[in-house]
């Protein structure tokens, strides 16, 4: 089968589309036929070591498909099943094995494969965020920054649907459009406003309850002069850079401010968990409460191209790879 390694450290060049043996189930496992792999930011940490792993290694934490084979000891999947994943190592792939206790099935007939496999990682990212490290309750009043990315675009529908006001900060206009497509009810354009200074217009000096920072370097200090005192700087990932080590003392000085830094495996711990975010995203797809916006779609060999146009910040919404 084909796969996508990592040989060595590097940019997207060193994506190497490469013949491997097809992996065979162990106990507790089961094989995917995957339909889809999603293409996540951190698939771009993991290639350059920013987020170490041992080398080489088959790159991509997400997909989608149907399970082809059973390992022993597998009760509640059998061949036929439609499953999709998040965090299971191995994804940019025509096949993967995965841990059974980490699939959640869907049913094909009212969420499409390729679907399942775009909103497992980043919507459930979404979900965490807004029912569980910040739970936001009704009236709040919220920012969200690259508010036209994958995770943006989610943030910002369910944020909605908890009853939030939702300002979006994006670099160019046509993300605006579709920031705001996502009920974002007032859009930055960080790269020519200062973001700080226009959300202190728009909420009238009060601040916001909560920061959702997936930028980082660029955009950490200044995430924290949005914050009304008591504040909620939820910084969840570094698509400018890693934030540089911080005085604490700082969050005394604007607020007696907090700030997390999560990650989704955190919070998808027990299977408990992990269904009801994922069961929640399939029923509001299902349903018409969410908009998944698959922005690029292109073929496994085409991994490098996506890694390009998402460190380029030419992508909007989801990113897919199509075996
Ligand atoms: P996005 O689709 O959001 O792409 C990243 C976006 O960040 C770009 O489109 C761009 O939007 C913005 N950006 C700002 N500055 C830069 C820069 N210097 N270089 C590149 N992009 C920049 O990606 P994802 O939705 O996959 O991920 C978003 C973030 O969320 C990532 O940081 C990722 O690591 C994090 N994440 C964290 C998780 C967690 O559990 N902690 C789980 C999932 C994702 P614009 O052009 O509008 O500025």
């Amino acid at each position: 089968m084909k796969a996508i390694k990592v040989n060595e450290y590097g940019g997207p060049e060193v994506l190497s589309y490469e013949d491997v043996a097809l992996p065979e189930p162990g106990r507790g496992e089961v094989r995917i036929r995957l339909a889809a792999s999603g293409v996540n930011y951190i698939d771009t940490y993991q290639r350059t070591g920013l987020y170490p792993r041992e080398l080489p290694f088959t790159l991509g934490l997400e997909g989608a498909g149907e399970v082809e084979a059973v390992g022993d000891g597998v009760e509640e999947f059998s061949t036929g099943d439609y499953v999709a994943f998040a965090g299971v190592p191995g994804a940019y792939a025509e096949y993967i094995v995965a841990p059974a206790d980490r699939l959640v099935p869907f049913n094909v007939t009212y969420v499409e494969a390729r679907m399942a496999a775009a909103i497992m990682l980043q919507g459930m990212t979404a979900h965490y965020l807004t029912h569980s490290t910040f739970p936001i309750e009704e009236g709040q009043t919220i920012l969200v920054h690259a508010a036209a990315g994958g995770v943006g675009l989610l943030l910002c529908q369910i944020a909605k649907l908890r009853g939030a006001t939702v300002i979006g900060t994006v670099s160019t206009e046509e993300k605006a459009k579709l920031a705001r497509g996502a009920g974002a009810d007032e859009v930055i354009l960080y790269t020519e406003q200062d973001f700080a200074e226009e959300t202190e217009r728009i909420t009238g000096g009060e601040g916001v309850h909560v920061v959702y920072d997936s930028v980082g370097k660029d955009t950490f200090d200044k995430s924290l002069d949005c914050l009304r005192p008591r504040g909620y700087m939820v910084l969840f990932g570094a698509a400018s850079g890693p934030v540089p080590p911080f005085d604490l003392q700082v969050l005394n000085q604007k607020g007696g401010l907090y700030v997390t830094r999560p990650a989704l495996a955190q919070y998808t711990a027990t299977r408990e968990e992990l269904l009801w975010r994922a069961e929640s995203l399939f029923t509001w797809i299902g349903q018409n409460n969410l908009d998944m916006r698959i922005g690029g779609t292109y073929k496994l060999s085409e991994a490098d191209q996506a890694h390009r146009d998402l460190e380029g910040r030419k992508t909007t919404g989801k990113l897919i790879l199509i075996p």
